[in-house]
């Protein structure tokens, strides 16, 4: 399977058939600025990893913490498919934290630039061969297996660098990892760099390309279709600086624009980038390629029709495929055909007339730069069509009181009318805001609600400013966006909440 005719046409010469999928999420992408996980994230997201079907798990840097030694145990520990690894330095400790982790791969990594060598090892190039020849002895005596980086490979000299290289193939290690440490490397650069590299490596190679030029993903296609068969990767891009090469990025370009089998269940793809933002805290950008929020979103009337007339006019890659969902927004731009469709689903009826109304208010909202979701269109549409549409409320509130006090959680109760009883329930939260929520959640009790993301937007100043809230709310996999504006934030959510519920229990 290789998508688009221009890419069939070239031949590499050495494009393997299947990559193995080095992920560093757990070790790289915990150096992006902001991150740290505990033992039970990195076992949650090495499950997902594992599950997701990669080959090697780097689970991070024992010697650094204790903390870090008893994380990386605990997931070389966990039974997981994928196999496990460890990075050390080349000293002694680093590499007895690694194997006493019980790892199945210690990943031992030197620099070998002369930046490197020079200003942090202080040590001259023939004292850096060395001193990667006995420590990769010294994990192989100890029966470990190695994957040996010769760290800033892409800012050392070829000679020298060819050297190292031919000296860890020599010991066979597993894999020999070229890193491009500092992302200063072009396509055409490491496309050429990696087959100047393969004359002497007679070992699987794998490449670790950074994003400092936007160039990881580009680079580590550009060094596969030179004859790499392990890319490292992390989940969302994560990791130093500007971050690593994004595994849903490489994994997509190599199966869809290559045709080369990764060994990834790509219909995982979608949920383990969300674990990954929850666990980490950092939230890919809605263009992000693949699973950002745009990835699959269609705005404007032309692309809108042509997606619904045929979703390949405007995907190149099918939502479904990596467990994704298309999503049709409503904005200035969307056309007659993008609301009709929105009002099939919501079960709206509206005639030709009605439905060219509908389609200039909407696009009359957007122009304000209004951001409108379903619940605007509801309105607009009952509007419009008449109060034959309304629908029955599933979901009402009836009461609430909230009691906050200095250096005490604050506590809610609230009483709903669900599907016509009467529903009481009390729950404290961080907030008034969370307090209210969870009471209401807890009310609804059986229902399994889950609430995603939680945006609040002032109109106008001051402490009476209107609060425009908008909440995520999902149940078994649907979900929609509800938007609830009031003078007090928390009545703000409250209604959001319920706007979302209401919605979410209809369909
Ligand atoms: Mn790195």
């Amino acid at each position: 399977m290789i998508g688009f005719e221009f890419n069939k046409g070239i031949r590499y010469k050495n494009k393997p058939k299947k990559v193995k999928v080095f992920d560093t999420t757990l070790r790289d992408g915990e150096q992006t600025p902001g991150v740290g996980m505990t033992k039970d994230d990195k076992i949650e997201v090495a499950t997902a990893l594992s599950n997701l079907g990669v080959d090697v798990i780097e689970a991070g840097f024992p010697v650094s913490s204790q903390g870090e030694f008893d994380a990386v145990k605990a997931v070389a520990e966990a039974g997981l498919k994928s196999r496990v690894c460890g990075l050390a330095r080349c000293v002694e400790k680093d590499m007895d934290a690694a194997m006493d982790c019980g790892v199945d791969l210690v990943h031992i990594f030197i620099g070998t630039s002369p930046i490197h060598r020079k200003y942090k090892l202080k040590m001259s190039g023939e004292q850096v061969l060395k001193r990667a020849e006995e420590t990769i002895q010294y994990v192989k005596d100890r029966g470990f297996r190695v994957h040996f980086s010769p760290e800033d490979a892409c800012r050392t000299e070829l000679p020298y660098l060819k050297r190292v290289c031919e000296m860890a193939s020599d010991m066979k290690v597993s894999e020999i990892n070229i890193p491009d440490t500092v992302g200063v490397m072009t396509p055409q650069a490491m496309h050429w760099l990696i087959g100047e590299l393969k004359k002497v490596i007679k070992v699987p190679a794998a490449v670790h390309c950074h994003n400092d030029f936007g160039l990881a993903v580009s680079n580590t296609l550009a060094a596969i279709a030179a004859g790499v068969v392990m890319p490292h990767v992390t989940v969302n891009g994560l990791g130093e600086r500007a971050g690593n090469a994004d595994l849903e990025q490489v994994v997509l370009g190599c199966r869809i624009l290559y045709g080369i089998e990764t060994g990834i269940k790509l219909a995982s793809i979608y949920d383990t980038s969300k674990i990954v933002e929850r666990v980490s805290g950092i939230k890919v950008m809605p263009n992000f390629p693949v699973v950002g929020d745009n990835a699959f979103a269609h705005q404007s009337g032309v692309h809108v029709h042509g997606v619904l007339a045929k979703a390949a006019t405007y995907e190149p890659i099918k939502p479904e495929m990596v467990g994704a969902r298309r999503r049709m927004v409503l904005g200035k731009l969307i056309g007659a055909h993008g609301i009709r469709d929105k009002l099939q689903q919501l079960r709206i009826k509206a005639d030709e007339e009605q439905l060219q109304e509908i389609t200039s208010k909407v696009k009359e909202l957007g122009a304000k730069g209004k951001k409108l979701v379903e619940e605007d269109l509801v309105a607009i549409a009952e509007d419009v069509v008449g109060a034959t549409a309304k629908r029955e409320r599933i979901v009402e509130l009836l009461d609430m009181k909230l009691h906050s006090e200095l250096k005490k959680k604050p506590v809610a109760t609230v009483t709903l009318k669900v599907r016509g009883r009467r529903k009481t329930a009390t729950k404290e939260g961080v907030g008034p805001v969370d307090a209210t929520l969870n009471a209401i959640r807890k009310a609804i009790g059986d229902e399994k609600i889950s609430l995603g993301e939680y945006h609040l937007d002032a109109i106008t100043g001051g402490s009476d400013a209107l609060a425009d809230v908008t909440i995520k709310v999902s149940k078994n996999g649907n979900e929609t966006m509800a938007r609830g504006v009031h003078e007090d934030v928390v009545m703000a959510s409250v209604i959001a909440f319920i706007n979302g519920l209401n919605r979410i229990l209809r369909k």
